[in-house]
């Protein structure tokens, strides 16, 4: 499904944030991605869709290599990933539902969306997510007054309205208290598993990473230091 090779960045600043990442994730396969602060998590989830533009090496995502595409072609590939911020980067005036449909076109694309009506089929579909999340009651509220735990509901639902192949979710809990940090966490794998999406978590909560997923990938200084089931985990990592 995704396949990293010898995926690598250097910033302008000389920080060698990826040092030739190789990685492969299986369909349907959820993996958690952990590892200290700056060892280079972000970094690898924003090559992987290339809001950071990698230094060296191949992104494949079934079968496309990602590094090379046009701006064009990127959109189209983009699709097929969804993403899920730790800020939920919803847009806060607009409706629950709004927010969710808002996702049809993707991340990058989505202020076009305000511009355009949506076919009864989207409508159908975003209510059969925010009902799957638990927020079908909360579809004409305003993103701004929502809580955390709600948001992040709200972003996933975003999310998966693409229908995408991959989700990338970079620290989805880090704003949200212990409790509502598992039920996300909960709700992300077992969409994951009930719709055969691979997945890739940044989560620096090994504790939670451990909990829920079966495939640990630890980074540290920019390259992999551990990758296997969260049971072999040291405790130091
Ligand atoms: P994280 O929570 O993923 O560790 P940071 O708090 O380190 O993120 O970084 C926040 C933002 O600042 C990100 O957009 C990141 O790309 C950027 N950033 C991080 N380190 C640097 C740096 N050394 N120089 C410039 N920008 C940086
Ligand atoms: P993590 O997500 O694991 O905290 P990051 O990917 O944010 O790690 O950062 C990895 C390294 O790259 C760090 O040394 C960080 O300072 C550096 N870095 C991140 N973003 C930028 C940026 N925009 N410009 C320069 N350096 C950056």
């Amino acid at each position: 499904m995704l396949r990293l090779n010898k995926l690598t960045k250097t910033y302008k600043t000389g920080d060698q944030a990826l040092k030739a990442i190789d990685l492969e994730i299986p369909e349907g396969q959820v993996m958690a991605l952990i590892g200290p602060s700056g060892a280079g998590k972000s970094t690898m989830i924003r090559c992987i869709n290339r809001l950071v533009e990698p230094t060296e090496g191949e992104v494949w995502l079934a079968g496309t290599e990602l590094t090379h595409l046009g701006a064009s072609a990127l959109r189209q590939a983009r699709r097929e990933m969804g993403m899920i911020f730790q800020e939920y980067a919803l847009v806060e005036r607009l409706t629950v539902m709004e927010n969710v449909l808002s996702g049809r076109l993707g991340y990058v694309g989505f202020w076009r969306s305000f511009l355009r009506r949506y076919p009864q089929s989207d409508v159908d579909e975003a209510f059969r997510l925010l009902d799957r999340v638990g927020l079908l009651h909360m579809a004409d509220k305003r993103a701004d007054e929502l809580s955390g735990g709600q948001r992040q509901r709200v972003g996933i639902a975003r999310a998966l309205i693409q229908n995408p192949k991959l989700l990338l979710v970079d620290e989805p809990t880090a704003s949200l208290d212990p409790k509502t940090s598992r039920q996300i966490m909960r709700l992300i794998c077992e969409l994951c598993r009930e719709r055969g999406l691979a997945a890739i978590i940044n989560i620096h909560d090994v504790a939670l990473a451990q909990m829920f997923v079966q495939r640990v990938v630890g980074l540290r200084f920019g390259a992999i230091e551990f990758d296997g089931a969260p049971d072999n985990l040291t405790p130091d990592v």
